[in-house]
C-alpha cells in the first residue's frame, strides 16, 4: 500500500505520515527533508540557495542516510528549500529516489507537496492535510520554543505565508490537491484527532 500524504508547510503532515507508517508496517518518507538537505548543502558551503547550479549538483548527491534531522529543520534552511525546490533540475535529480522509496514492498507513507500529482500518481490514498495559516504557525512555533530556539510567532507566520504562496505559485509540481485526494483540515484537531481523521480516510479506502 502506497499512502501519499501532500500539505503546506506545518500542516502536520510529517507527524501523519510517521503515525500513519508506524499503525500500517510501512516505511515512512519525509520528501521535506531532501529539499532541506539540498538547500543546507549549498547554504553551508557559503553559497546563497539561488544559486541553481550548485542546487542541481548537491541534489545528484543527495545521501538520506546521512541526514542530521536537527540541522534541516531550521528555519533559514525551510526557507532556502522552498527555493531550491522550484528548480526543476533539482527535482528531476531527487525524483527517482522517491519513486524506488515508494516502489520496495510492502510499500510506504511519503509526505511532501507533489507525492499525489507527480510522485505516486497511482498512490492507494492521497490526503491533502492543511490547516489555516495561524494555526500551523502556532504549532511550528511551539517546535521551534520546544527544542529550545526562540523565535518570533509573528515571523514564523510570516515565513509560512511566503513558502505558501512560492510552494502554490512555481511552474514545477507546484503544490495542489491531487482531484483524488481527500481533504483533511486539521485546524480544529489536535495530534490524536488528526490521527484518526486520517486512519478513517485508508480504512474507507481499504473497505469500499
Ligand atoms: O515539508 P517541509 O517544510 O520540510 O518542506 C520544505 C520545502 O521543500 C517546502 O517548502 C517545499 O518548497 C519543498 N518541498 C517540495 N516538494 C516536496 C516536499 C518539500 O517542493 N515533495
Amino acid at each position: 500500500m502506497i499512502i501519499a500524504i501532500d500539505g503546506p508547510a506545518a500542516s502536520g503532515k510529517g507527524t501523519l505520515g510517521k503515525r500513519l507508517a508506524a499503525h500500517y508496517g510501512l516505511r515512512h518518507l519525509d520528501t521535506g527533508l531532501l529539499y532541506r538537505a539540498v538547500a543546507h548543502a549549498v547554504m553551508s558551503a557559503g553559497h546563497p540557495p539561488q544559486d541553481r547550479v550548485r542546487a542541481a549538483a548537491a541534489a545528484m548527491a543527495i545521501d538520506p542516510a546521512g541526514f542530521d534531522e536537527a540541522a534541516l529543520k531550521s528555519q533559514a534552511v525551510g526557507e532556502g528549500s522552498s527555493i531550491v525546490s522550484a528548480f526543476p533540475e533539482v527535482r528531476a535529480a531527487l525524483f527517482n529516489l522517491q519513486q524506488e522509496f515508494a516502489a520496495v514492498p510492502p510499500g510506504a507513507v511519503l509526505d511532501g507537496r507533489d507525492i499525489g500529482t507527480v510522485i505516486c500518481p497511482h498512490a492507494d490514498v492521497k490526503i491533502f492535510v492543511t490547516a489555516s495559516p495561524e494555526a500551523r504557525a502556532h504549532r511550528r512555533w511551539l517546535e521551534f520554543s520546544g527544542r529550545g530556539v526562540t523565535v518570533d510567532e509573528a515571523e514564523v507566520l510570516e515565513d509560512i505565508r511566503r513558502r505558501d504562496e512560492r510552494d502554490s505559485g512555481r511552474a514545477v509540481a507546484p503544490l495542489v490537491a491531487a482531484v483524488d485526494a481527500h481533504v483533511l483540515d486539521t485546524t480544529e484537531l489536535d495530534v490524536e484527532g488528526s490521527v484518526a481523521a486520517a486512519i478513517a480516510i485508508v480504512e474507507a479506502k481499504r473497505t469500499p
